[in-house]
């Protein structure tokens, strides 16, 4: 059984094909820069690829290219859509509307629309991949939607709630919402089998570290607090956001600078972080090597991070009044040793000890990094969001 899956952004539409018989990749690519020009880049798992310049006015010639190259040419991989069960699409905000995958009707595609206010970079593109795939594939192929947010809504209001007057709640709908969480399900239930114990035992702060970074407290396979918030801005450092400042900072700023909104939100979003603090970088293995060479503000970004992490991990631990496990998963969890031993060190008193060697030769794989005497296990659990898009898509569909 075939399953496509599908994460759209403003101008670009990744995808992945699966064949859920065995959860392998048949193909996988990105119909990109749409509303620039277009350029699709498609490789199949036998190693055939496509990489053209195209012409990409709108979300619906990218999904027509997209059915192009897995169907004809030198890289097809099937002969007709019909061999597709079903379309799985990532979705980055559900608010309250949404907290589980459902099946796509046009209703549900004007309300993933309608919540765009809440997700203005995500919500209105994922509606518009919607409306072009449903326009692209055939009309008996059902799609399935998977939201960001939905793990997220397990989340106690003392969590969520933010300290604003309570009608802007009622009104506005602002509070915490929660990203990743698709990836936090995911590791956190790999994790559990890993150890070989029931998830609803488990006591898991789960350190999703990419170019965006969230921090999850997992109690017993349920969300009870995460980093992000509102939007993917708040939390962590990032590589090009702020993370969680004093909201003063904010206006002051603003002030100063005489900044709009929205170029304080760029500000906040795309100039802060490892690439504001540091000034030489949004990547960490740029970081790191800066910092290797003595760049003191590369380490001090650094330090910023494993100490915001460190704190997370604390006050998630009093949140949960317990933990079993901490895992580390995205791009930088899963391969920089250097975070991960930062983070681990001088944790003693929360019962983490890590084997160093073992950390520093890891990286891309499950493994345990904690020593036998360290109360709380310590792993990296690589992530698989397009996985587990698939497997809600299939479970939605054989419903
Ligand atoms: P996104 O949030 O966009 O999905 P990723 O999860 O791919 O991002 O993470 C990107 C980050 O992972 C970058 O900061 C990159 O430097 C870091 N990263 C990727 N590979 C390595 C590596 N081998 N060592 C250290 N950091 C890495």
């Amino acid at each position: 059984m075939l399953i496509l899956v599908v994460n759209a952004g403003s101008s670009s539409l990744k995808y992945q094909l699966l064949n859920m018989d065995d959860e392998s990749v048949l193909a996988k690519g990105n119909c990109d820069r749409i509303g620039i020009d277009g350029h699709v880049s498609h490789k199949t798992a036998d190693g055939r690829t496509v990489d053209a310049d195209c012409t990409f006015p709108t979300h619906t010639e990218a999904f027509q290219k997209l059915v192009e190259v897995l169907t004809t040419g030198d890289a097809a991989v099937i002969k007709s859509m019909d061999e597709i069960s079903a379309v799985g699409h990532r979705i980055v905000q559900g608010a309250e509307v949404f907290d589980r995958p459902c099946l796509v009707t046009p209703e549900i595609i004007d309300q993933i629309d309608e919540l765009r206010e809440l997700a203005p970079v995500h919500n209105h593109a994922h509606a518009l991949a919607l409306r072009a795939c449903s326009a692209v594939i055939p009309a008996t192929t059902p799609q399935v939607v998977v939201f960001d947010t939905a793990f997220h809504q397990t989340m106690p209001p003392k969590a969520y709630m933010f300290g604003l007057p309570y009608e802007d709640y009622e009104k506005y709908h602002v509070r915490k919402y929660g990203f990743h969480g698709t990836s936090h399900r995911f590791v956190s239930a790999a994790l559990a089998e890993a150890m070989g114990k029931d998830i609803k035992e488990l006591k898991i702060v789960s350190c999703h570290l990419g170019n965006g970074s969230s921090i999850t407290a997992v109690d017993g396979g349920k969300c009870v607090d995460t980093s992000m918030g509102f939007t993917p801005l708040d939390g962590l450092l990032m590589g090009t956001r702020c993370g969680a400042i004093d909201p003063s900072a904010v206006t002051y700023i603003a002030d100063k600078h005489g900044f709009t909104p929205d170029e304080m939100s760029q500000y906040m979003n795309k100039k802060s972080g490892f690439l504001g603090v540091s000034g030489v970088s949004s990547d960490n293995r740029d970081l790191t090597a800066a910092a290797a060479e003595g760049n003191k503000r590369a380490q001090l970004a650094g330090d910023i991070l494993a100490y915001q992490i460190q704190k997370y991990i604390g006050s998630y631990t009093a949140a949960m009044n317990g933990l079993d496990a901490v895992l580390f998963t995205g791009g930088i969890g899963e391969n920089s040793w250097e975070v991960r031993e930062n983070v681990c060190k001088n944790m003693e008193f929360f019962g983490i000890k890590i084997d160093e060697e073992l950390n520093r030769q890891s990286r891309g794989k499950l493994i345990k990094l904690s020593t036998a005497d360290s109360k709380v296990e310590v792993w990296i659990v690589p992530t698989n969001e397009e996985l587990l898009i698939a497997r809600d898509t299939l479970a939605v569909i054989s419903q």
